[in-house]
């Protein structure tokens, strides 16, 4: 096992990460910017290094700092968590340049996922179903151009392979702005990412936001632990997750998820991954692969018993996956709120100090926060506070829990979007299940 690691990351999922590793026996050391002193797992770590100001640009992506902390406490490995440095092959190159052991996969696998042009091609040719597109690069040759928008038909998208974010991307509905929505797209995505590549996808227009986890480890064993639904969302972001996805049959879980596994064999994937698709009229269609463990990863864990970043350790330190696929069932249903510090109702943040807090509890509830009463929620990061999880034995128990379980959650002192979830829960057609990723700014009124 690995003997120590760095926690490049904060927030939640820095304790998450903690936790993990105090159950492994794995000392811990806690990397902060100078706002972040009293981050709840700092007080909890072994070690701690302050890596610089408040900026992330100064501190949790200060890939320098971070290499130095990892030297100075004699750290074995390095956890990137989720966003900062965590999809940035250049960091995990480095890190394992220094002698650290990168907890997630190799430095040339996160470089492919992240250029989606070349991402793509990969799974198609490892089997996964993906949108029909351009199958490449966009040229400069405007005839060809048109007449690959009009054999996929449109509405078409046209996207930047080095995107991100739901940035870099352009809805063209005819002919007649195809070649100005290029030209557009190109200049931007040269400006926001330092590469100009373009290529074109069918639109598809009312899909589903359903994603496969995987875990793969270093002798060649793969598997998947099903889907989840993350097609609530406001402005690309995720806000409310579930698993499994609402009318998936097994059949088609276990057909989707298998090509996903077997596309992880093909590219000897190390680590935890999430396979994103778009679903719609029954059909999966590929649009990206992340490298990392994901915020709704607990929903996952809910429904199939598996500890993700425990395995994600395991795996780093060369040991081979603790299950089989014939190990993985799928019991009863899992319903993860991202809690934020913001305002309900426009979305603003919310920093400052929480004056009172109390978490919910009981069957079924788990509760992923680092927050504690008298924590001051700084201005300087996400606004994401903590997940609120129920599972239950099925969608319509988990719901039930998590409502009660909202109802139950005080944090004051500051606003949060609890007013908001509660609304989603109780929505009738979310109730229902397989609401698409537009229905929430719908409800909204964006
Ligand atoms: P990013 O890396 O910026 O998140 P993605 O490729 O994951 O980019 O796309 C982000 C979002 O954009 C998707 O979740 C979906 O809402 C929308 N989108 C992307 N491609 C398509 C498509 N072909 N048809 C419809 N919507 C799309």
């Amino acid at each position: 096992m690995l003997e120590k690691v760095v926690i490049a990351n904060r927030g939640e999922i820095a304790l998450r990460i903690l936790r993990a590793c105090r159950e492994l026996g794995i000392k811990t050391v806690a990397v902060h910017s100078t706002a972040d002193r009293d981050l709840k797992h700092v007080r909890l770590a072994d070690e701690h290094v302050c890596i610089g100001p408040n900026p992330s640009a100064d501190s949790y992506l200060n890939v320098p700092a971070l290499i130095s902390a990892a030297e100075v406490t004699d750290a074995t490995g390095i956890h990137p968590g989720y966003g900062f440095l965590s999809e940035n092959a250049d960091f995990a190159e480095r890190a394992e340049q220094s002698g650290f052991t990168f907890i997630g996969p190799r430095p040339e696998t996160i470089r492919m996922m992240g250029d989606k042009v070349s991402a793509i091609r990969a799974m198609k040719e490892a089997g996964v179903p993906c949108v029909p597109g351009s199958d490449g690069p966009l040229g400069p040759d405007d005839a060809e151009n048109l007449r690959i928008a009009n054999r996929i038909g449109y509405p078409v998208i046209i996207k930047a392979s080095g995107g991100g974010g739901g940035r870099g991307m352009r809805v063209v509905h005819g002919d007649a702005a195809l070649i100005g929505a290029i030209s557009l797209t190109k200049s931007e995505a040269g400006a926001a990412f330092g590469n100009d590549e373009v290529y074109m996808e069918k639109y598809l227009e009312n899909p589903r936001h359903v994603e496969f986890q995987v875990l793969a480890d270093t002798h060649g064993n793969a598997i998947h632990l099903g889907e989840r639904d993350c097609s609530m969302q406001r402005r690309h972001q995720k806000v409310v997750e579930e698993a499994p996805a609402p009318g998936i049959s097994v059949k088609l879980r276990n057909e989707i998820g298998e090509r996903c596994a077997e596309a992880c064999r093909k590219i000897g994937y190390r680590g935890a991954g999430t396979f994103e698709f778009l679903y719609e009229n029954g059909e999966f269609y590929f649009i990206e692969m992340n490298t990392r463990v994901q915020v709704e990863h607990p929903v996952t864990e809910m429904v199939t018993g598996v500890d993700i970043v425990k395995e994600q350790l395991r795996i780093a330190a060369g040991m081979e996956l603790s299950y089989k696929q014939k190990d993985i069932h799928l019991t009863g249903h899992a319903v993860e709120c991202r809690i934020n510090a913001e305002d309900p109702t426009n979305f603003m943040p919310s920093p400052g100090t929480i004056t009172q807090f109390h978490p919910p509890g009981g069957p079924g509830v788990r509760w992923d926060s680092h927050i504690y009463n008298g924590y001051r929620v700084p201005p300087y990061y996400d606004s994401m506070i903590g997940k609120l999880i129920t599972h239950g034995e099925d969608r319509a128990a988990a719901l039930a829990r998590m409502n009660g379980a909202l109802q139950e959650l005080v944090i004051d002192g500051i606003k949060v979007n609890v007013p908001l979830q509660l609304d989603i829960v109780n929505d009738a057609a979310f109730q229902q299940g397989g609401t698409n990723i537009h229905y929430l700014e719908k409800k909204l009124g964006l």
